[in-house]
């Protein structure tokens, strides 16, 4: 069987005709499989959704308890028969629960790899190489412009400003599911011990992470805290509330932005971001070639992202590479890098 028999491309997403299932449907649909919980890939109604338990467990959060028919969790490696087409679902190191799913009929195996990245991440299973005829990939970050660099090395930046400016706040633009807790995560690794104050926008998905037990450390409500209590400390918040009044409460804000679109500075000085964080749950340029030549697989499919410049270098390489071109991806205000 081709690759492009066994997964066709429509309007609504990915589909499996024999196996009737979708991949990250774009609208409601009868059997859809998750690769993990960003709104642009996991949206409600579905009659049956198949995922991860903890992808499941996110989209209960942000959509509440009926936010399919039914839910079935799978394990990382467990294989299902789903009309004669095998399927499993593996690591993505995206963001906590996410996953590449492998289905495989007739002796071909695609791997739809959802969004991932290859850079360590202390709040998620690493990404795994699975082994596939046609692997399709994310692009968020596909031109060779985007190299993201040691996350550590930002972290060193921001912690370099609250010494250097203790009487200001820093505040830190971060996405809700992922970036967060990732953030947190890299700060208590580079021996961060203090509170940390959130804006209650982060508070679900961060309070989720920690009873999954990754250390986090100590969090406090943004909200409840008093001017001098902020002097000199740390607040995350989604990156739309860096411009909106919330922010004025802060002693004289340091802002900051943790995104892999900080590696260009004119998007950061559009932003009034002060202090850009090159710090990005998708991989970079590096990693999506690295990827793609470790993976061996002979067909490679780009999706959302900068789809040309990846199929390109594919195809300088001998690969058969093409864009998909599926429109609602990578357009969630939680979900831009
Ligand atoms: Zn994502």
């Amino acid at each position: 069987m081709r690759p492009e028999e066994l997964l066709v491309r429509t309007p609504a997403g990915l589909w499996c005709r024999a196996g009737g299932f979708y991949i990250d449907p774009l609208r409601p649909v009868d059997r859809a499989l998750v690769t993990h919980a960003h709104s642009d890939h996991a949206r409600p109604g579905h009659t049956q959704v198949l995922a991860t338990a903890e992808t499941l467990d996110l989209m209960r959060l942000r959509y509440g308890e009926d936010f399919a028919g039914t839910a079935q969790p799978v394990a990382y490696g467990e294989k299902l028969d789903i009309d004669g087409v095998s399927v499993s679902f593996h690591p993505a190191g995206h963001v906590l629960g996410s996953a590449q799913i492998l289905i495989e009929a007739a002796g071909t195996r695609i791997v739809a790899s959802g969004d991932y990245k290859d850079a360590a991440d202390p709040t998620c299973e690493s990404f795994e190489l699975v082994p596939c005829d046609a692997f399709i990939t994310e692009a968020t970050f596909g031109l060779p412009v985007f190299r993201h660099g040691d996350p550590a090395a930002e972290i060193a930046r921001l912690l370099g400003s609250v010494a250097l400016f203790p009487e200001r706040a820093h505040l830190v633009g971060v996405y809700a599911l992922g970036k967060a807790q990732r953030v947190l995560a890299l700060l208590r690794q580079a021996g961060y011990e203090g509170p940390v104050y959130l804006h209650g926008a982060l508070d679900a998905f961060t309070r989720y992470y920690a009873s999954r037990g990754i250390a986090l450390g100590e969090v406090r409500p943004a909200k409840d805290a008093g001017k001098a209590e902020l002097a000199g400390a740390i607040v995350l918040c989604p990156p739309s509330a860096l411009r909106e009044i919330w922010s004025r409460r802060f002693p004289d804000p340091v802002t900051a932005f943790a995104s892999g679109w900080m590696r260009v500075r004119a998007r950061a000085r559009q932003g009034g971001v002060e202090l850009p964080l090159v710090i990005s749950d998708h991989a970079d340029w590096d990693g999506l070639t690295a990827t793609i030549a470790a993976i061996g697989a002979g067909e490679i499919w780009v999706t959302h992202g900068q789809e040309d410049a990846l199929v390109h270098w594919s195809t300088q390489r001998g690969l058969a590479a093409r864009a998909l071109r599926i429109e609602g991806y990578g357009e969630a205000d939680d979900e831009a890098g």
